[in-house]
């Protein structure tokens, strides 16, 4: 169970192993920022109960490397070549998610929310004695997105778990769910992956320098599928976004238009690039300040940033900084993400010309 692609987390999952030996909760919580390995750490407890060949940490299957999977996440990752997995029959079909006492599900594509068709087709499931192994084991992935009446749904299951039930929620937020079906649930959270932990992971398995894995591992705010999706070729807008701060003062709204619709068109993307606007203007602030951040600039744009703090007064850099803050709070809170972007770039526009 080589489990190459959690770092910091292995740690988590022994303990998690060791405890389901002993005495184990039907219902967990793992919760965290995005992209940081809480699926696979869930689905790494998974296949340590109903593996055939070895079980608990010593399962079978190597999930992120695993060609058996069928091809969501895996997909993703296709460019590398996959090391051939030692999969028992369980593993595999817990991987193609066909093992018959095991459910997944997940936000379906062009959804918001899981759906309550598809919690209450997993309670059914949770109904009846499992087929093959000693439990029946259930992921929730996405549970932030539960709705009241699909919560509620759950919660009778979550009072009441059949003896051999394990019940695995996956979210961003805990504070997304409902106090009593939190309460029924043991919370695991997640630590957001630090710059190291990610650096090693990019220099490992997208076989980048160190120096280029360094600078990618500090945009990806400590999420392991974002610093993965940067080695793959889709980087963050950053000079974009530094080269349009640096002509704010000219912004009108048609160019403000302009740039919501580049950079801010889905709730997704405008999330990550008002993250990273936020970020960039700290460590303006920070060079305005007399001093690096704490881990210094990225050297690709450290000539860009350096300036931004001498183009900007302090009070403008605040001014965009609080914009940025507010617009992703915002667009956290479902409003609209254009909308949002226009509204800061405008705003941002008539701040500087009345500088
Ligand atoms: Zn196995
Ligand atoms: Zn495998």
């Amino acid at each position: 169970m080589p489990l190459t692609g959690l770092l910091a987390h292995g740690e988590l999952l022994a303990r998690l192993h060791r405890e389901l030996g002993r005495r184990r909760s039907q219902g967990y919580l793992f919760h965290g920022a995005r992209g940081i390995g809480k699926e696979l750490v869930a689905e790494g407890l998974v296949l340590g109960l109903l593996c055939e060949r070895r079980g608990g940490l010593d399962f079978c299957c190597t999930p992120d490397q695993c060609p058996n999977r069928g091809d969501g996440a895996e997909g993703k990752r296709a460019k590398q070549p996959v090391a051939q997995c030692d999969c028992c029959a369980a593993c595999v079909q817990i991987a193609r998610r066909v093992h018959p006492d095991f459910d997944y599900i997940a936000l379906m594509p062009k959804r918001s929310y899981v759906l309550i068709e598809q919690v209450r087709e997993l309670i059914a499931h949770l109904g009846s004695k499992p087929a093959r192994g000693p439990v029946r084991a259930a992921i929730i992935d996405d549970a932030e997105t539960l709705n009241l009446a699909a919560q509620n749904a759950l919660l009778k299951t979550l009072e009441e778990p059949p003896g051999y039930a394990v019940i695995l929620l996956v979210a961003e937020n805990a504070n997304s769910l409902l106090d009593t079906v939190r309460s029924r649930l043991r919370p695991v959270p997640f630590p957001t992956l630090s710059t190291a932990d990610l650096t090693s992971l990019l220099v490992r398995k997208a076989g980048l320098e160190p120096a280029r894995a360094g600078a990618l591992a500090r945009l990806a705010r400590g999420s392991a599928s974002r610093a993965l999706a940067l080695a793959g070729g889709t980087e963050p807008p950053a000079q974009e976004l530094l080269e349009a701060l640096g002509g704010a003062a000219k912004i009108d709204f048609v160019e403000a238009h302009r740039l919501a619709e580049r950079f801010f068109a889905t709730r997704e993307q405008a999330m990550e690039n008002f993250e990273l606007l936020g970020r960039m203007l700290e460590d303006v602030l920070c060079l305005k300040l007399g001093g690096a951040g704490a881990e210094g600039p990225p050297p690709d744009s450290a000539g860009h940033l350096t300036g931004l703090a001498d183009a900007l007064s302090l009070d403008s850099i605040l001014i965009i900084l609080e914009l940025a803050l507010k617009a992703a709070a915002a667009v956290d809170a479902m409003a609209n993400p254009r909308l949002q972007a226009e509204g800061l770039w405008t705003a941002a526009g008539e701040a500087l010309r009345r500088k």
